[in-house]
């Protein structure tokens, strides 16, 4: 690693060269099994043929105008976005934070148009939203947040998954424009909710109870990670407002906030931007990952292998001391120790193995959508007798 990279990633010591489907290669030739898919972002695996063409092909012919003028790649990608996810407008921009920030300003707008004057969002406890001010204050883990203060304020927190503490807020704030969550929290440890169509509902209810907007950070579950389009489309309901990013460019930096009913309004001309935001290239990539997860039936098949890979390891780590739950949304899948192990990532890149471990005790699998059941059988393989040497100890 070049000693002028700062030093904000704790790397592993590995660096690939080329990659195919759910391969990966380092410098020395030396071939990898990737079930972490670069955090959810390659769902499409690595070297996809028909989403390198589109790239290729966009690439060969725009790159990149501005804002400033039509852009057919990026109408097309909104269009797209809005049929599979039933809203109703899309602004684009370039990460997961980005996103998020867009949603978070609309919210203050919202609340401000109909006379709220220090608006407030709700957020949830181990929620990620990201790494930019605003986000780093709506997620909820200090490690994030510590020596940045002050803190963004207008965040009020409470419990994942705990619809009667949304309640009590409701009672007493009238501060409160809208509440923000991951529908199943990611890098706070594949956290899924009890009974995700009732939790959404009653969220649902209290926002139109309110006249709250309710949002959801899909840029971890979004774009068939969970085996529909976006995980709340395992429920009736419709959100206000929802971010997109990772999945989503299959690698080529894109993130979108999407909005329904008088939300889709609330933004007008000059109270949001972007320069690269939605580019053609972006949008090319981003529009042929929609169109080759529909073409190769993804959702289907990430619900169906996603399902096979928890219990392939709940059978294979059934009665192991020191495990404590395997859980899943289709390829968001948690294995939780009942200790730290972060060690385990180190063990199983040595053991040709992509994965990842996320708060403190949680392995974390995010494999591309595009795996098969083989290559899956392989990850429970490997992966198994480390975690019960690991647990042994
Ligand atoms: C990764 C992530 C983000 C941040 O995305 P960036 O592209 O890194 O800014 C936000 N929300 C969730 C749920 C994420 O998983």
């Amino acid at each position: 690693m070049s000693e002028h990279l700062m030093n904000t990633y704790a790397r592993q010591p590995v660096t690939f060269a080329k990659g195919e489907g759910v391969w990966l290669w380092d410098k020395e030739g030396n071939r990898y099994l990737d079930a972490l898919a670069g955090i959810a972002v390659n769902g499409l695996g690595h070297a996809h043929p028909d989403l390198v063409a589109a790239i290729s092909e966009q690439a060969g012919r725009l790159i990149h105008v501005s804002n400033v003028y039509g852009i057919a790649e990026q109408s097309s990608l909104a269009d797209k976005l809005c049929e599979v996810s039933g809203m109703d407008k899309v602004f684009l921009c370039n990460s997961g934070c980005e996103a998020n920030e867009a949603a978070i300003k609309l919210a203050r707008l919202f609340g401000h148009q109909k006379g709220v004057e220090n608006p407030e969002i709700i957020v949830m406890e181990r929620a990620f939203h990201g790494r930019t001010l605003a986000t780093l204050s709506a997620t909820g883990n200090r490690k994030t947040q510590a020596g940045f203060e002050p803190l963004v304020s207008g965040f009020i927190r409470v419990p994942f998954d705990d619809l009667e503490a949304v309640r009590q807020v409701s009672a007493h704030n009238p501060n409160v424009v809208a509440v923000l969550l991951e529908p199943i929290q990611g890098e706070g440890g594949i956290n899924v909710p009890k009974d995700i169509a009732a939790y959404l509902q009653g969220l649902r209810q209290l926002c139109d109870d309110n006249g709250w907007l309710l949002m959801l950070d899909e840029v971890q579950s979004g774009v068939a990670r969970t085996g529909t389009w976006f995980a709340f489309q395992h429920t009736q309901v419709v959100p206000d407002v929802m971010t997109l990013a990772k999945g989503l460019g299959s690698g080529v930096p894109i993130g979108a906030c999407l909005a329904h009913g008088a939300a889709a309004e609330v933004f007008t001309y000059g109270k949001h931007g972007s320069t690269f935001g939605g580019n053609p290239l972006a949008s090319a990539a981003g529009l042929a990952t929609l169109n080759i997860i529909e073409q190769q039936g993804l959702l289907a098949h990430a619900e169906q292998l996603g399902n096979w890979i928890r219990e392939a390891f709940a059978t294979e780590l059934k009665g192991v001391a020191g495990v404590a739950t395997i859980r899943n949304a289709g390829l968001m899948i948690g294995i939780e120790l009942d200790r730290p192990c972060v060690e385990l990532v180190k063990q199983a890149l040595e053991a040709r193995l992509l994965i990842n471990v996320t708060a403190d005790k949680v392995i974390r699998l995010l494999p591309p959508l595009v795996m098969n059941q083989q290559e899956a059988q392989q990850v429970v393989d490997i992966l198994t007798p480390l975690i019960k040497k690991f647990l042994a100890h």
